[in-house]
């Protein structure tokens, strides 16, 4: 008898979970449910470029119903407001209740903010197309605004987190803004574009060499970095630092970090810290009938650390559930997870990138690593016949 598969999120480990299991099983032997809160599916190792006005929305948010035509998959756009692996339940925002034999949970993470109070209220995330969307429209708002108004806070910009998506979208704002501001008729000097980070270092994943280049290509553009200064408080457009300075600012951007999504943890799955627990197969460790793709599961590496929250890991976890999906189903030997690291890459704007890649982490930097990062995005988009969103 047919089985019902849901799959709940269709970022990197959703949408290869369901490109992968057809290629396993027919539409006679599994029906295949993809239910996800936006029609498209977004290429979000590109948003800081969308956030940037650097790169269009169709090219970073792809429409789901293309990369699925003629695979049987049937597709519901809704949120998922909560879902119960005690009961097999899956209720959907629109009222409809799904019910299912095998559940993939990736629902990606959500952003982090500390406790720190304010910080939800005033900042901005980058989380997806519409938040890149809104960051675009509202810094040039105030770059337009503070053509007549002079307001310095019209004219300061704050990132806060130094990690790779913080440095990666004042790179990009950095090359924006010449063009941005001879537009509105503001002197460029005049623009503050700062970066607070926590830590001693923005970039701690990468070592020391290309850190320094990252900082001294960012600071040639007018990029001020603000380390080993947490944000500890935001009230309106005041943000405060531990050292007691008020940064205030029109435009603040929080990247301070991701954490599971919230649904994991109340949905009765085993947990670790808000992240689904997981065997070398990618199942649950408390529902043989779930498999976690993405941040929505924590997966230790075989030297005991978890595997970071990347888009590279998400993709790979989603293609082997794929398979281990229909070995579930079909009750034959499931596969163990044993992904590829192809490295980190950061891009620093357009013309310029810092990498580490393979395995013995080789350094990049320039053309290079913003080759390696283009040729990273292709392969990508070739792999689930996304290419047409180079069109635009
Ligand atoms: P992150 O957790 O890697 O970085 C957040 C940064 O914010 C940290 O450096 C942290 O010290 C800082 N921070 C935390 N609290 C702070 C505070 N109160 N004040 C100031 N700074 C504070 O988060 P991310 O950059 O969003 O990355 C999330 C994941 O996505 C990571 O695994 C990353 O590798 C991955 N990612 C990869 C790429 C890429 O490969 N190019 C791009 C973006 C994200």
């Amino acid at each position: 008898m047919s089985k019902h598969i849901v799959i709940l999120g269709a970022g990197y480990g959703g949408l290869l979970s369901a490109l992968t299991v057809r290629k396993y099983m027919s539409k006679a032997e599994a029906r295949v449910t993809v239910v996800n809160q936006y029609p498209t599916h977004q290429i979000i190792t590109e948003l800081h470029r969308l956030a940037a006005g650097s790169a269009s929305e169709q090219a970073v948010a792809m429409p789901l119903a293309k990369l699925f035509a003629g695979k049987d998959i049937d597709l519901k756009i809704a949120k998922v407001n909560s879902f119960s692996v005690e009961n097999k339940q899956v209720i959907l925002s629109d009222g409809v209740m799904l019910t299912y034999d095998a559940l993939v949970v990736g629902l990606g993470s959500t952003t982090a903010y500390f406790g720190i109070p304010g910080l939800e209220e005033y900042s901005m995330v980058l989380k997806s197309a519409a938040d890149a969307l809104k960051i675009h429209a509202h810094i040039e708002d105030r770059i337009r605004a503070y053509s007549k108004s002079g307001n310095a806070a019209d004219a300061t910009i704050l990132i806060g987190g130094g990690g790779l998506t913080g440095v990666e979208l004042v790179g990009e704002i950095a090359d924006i803004l010449p063009k941005l501001t001879k537009q509105y008729g503001v002197n460029p000097a005049e623009i503050q574009l700062l970066l607070v980070e926590a830590g001693p270092k923005i970039l701690p994943v990468l070592p020391d060499p290309l850190i320094e280049r990252a900082t001294a290509s960012l600071e040639k553009r007018g990029v001020q970095f603000l380390t080993g200064l947490p944000v500890t408080n935001v009230a309106g457009n005041t943000i405060d630092l531990k050292d007691g300075r008020q940064i205030v600012a029109n435009t603040f951007v929080w990247t301070g970090g991701v954490q599971g999504n919230p649904l994991v943890g109340e949905s009765g799955l085993e947990v670790n810290r808000g992240r689904a627990t997981v065997n070398e197969f990618l199942q649950s460790t408390s529902h043989e009938n779930v498999f976690v793709a993405g941040d929505s599961a924590v997966v230790f590496a075989p030297d005991g650390r978890p595997y970071p929250p990347t888009a590279q890991i998400a993709w790979q976890m989603g293609e082997l559930i794929g398979y281990n999906l229909f070995s579930y189903l079909t009750k034959s030997a499931p596969a163990s997870f044993n992904p590829v690291n192809s490295g980190t890459l950061a891009s620093l704007g357009r013309k310029d990138g810092v990498a580490i890649i393979g395995g013995n982490n080789t350094p990049l930097k320039g053309l290079p690593a913003t080759l390696m990062k283009e040729a990273s995005n292709i392969r990508y988009l070739t792999h689930i016949h996304g290419l047409f969103s180079l069109a635009y």
